[in-house]
């Protein structure tokens, strides 16, 4: 236990990866997608927006500790539209919450990660975000977020 507590702790001692963040599914139509999750979650979306830079609608469903987010296609160019297009709807990443997402980035580049954005964008749901090619993670998608307001 201790080894894999270490690991994950900065120098500061501060975690670096907190937790999963939300778990992110592409869905081909948001507003029948949305039906589903909340039938089967209980709850209504508690955010609907759409990431124009990302050509993507995205809507978030609470659950405990937990969120899940939607995300449908805008446009054909859209990582989702290719997603989709290649392996249907499904999980299409796992998001992991960061205090300190540069600091991060850094790090897993040392580590031989590959980081899809070379500085960290602005995705839904009030975050920085940027992905690790699932080549490096055993075909997982991952994405890391912090929350905008947590270090600005
Ligand atoms: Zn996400």
């Amino acid at each position: 236990m201790d080894t894999i507590t270490n690991s994950t702790t900065c120098k500061t001692g501060l975690k670096m990866i907190e937790k999963i963040e939300h778990i992110g599914i592409a869905v081909k139509n948001i507003e029948e997608a949305n039906k589903v999750y909340q039938k089967l979650l209980g709850v209504a979306p508690y955010k609907m927006e759409a990431v124009e830079s990302e050509g993507v609608s995205t809507s978030f469903f609470q659950t405990g500790e937990s969120k899940i987010e939607l995300l449908e296609a805008t446009n054909s160019e859209s990582a989702i539209a290719k997603f989709i297009e290649k392996k249907g709807e499904g999980v299409h990443h796992i998001a992991f919450a960061v205090k300190d997402i540069k600091a991060e980035m850094r790090r897993l580049a040392n580590e031989g990660f590959t980081i899809l954005n070379k500085e960290p964008k602005k995705g839904a749901d009030n975050k920085l975000v940027c992905f690790i090619h699932p080549k490096n993670t055993k075909g997982v998608l991952v994405e890391l977020c912090q929350e905008i307001d947590a270090n600005d």
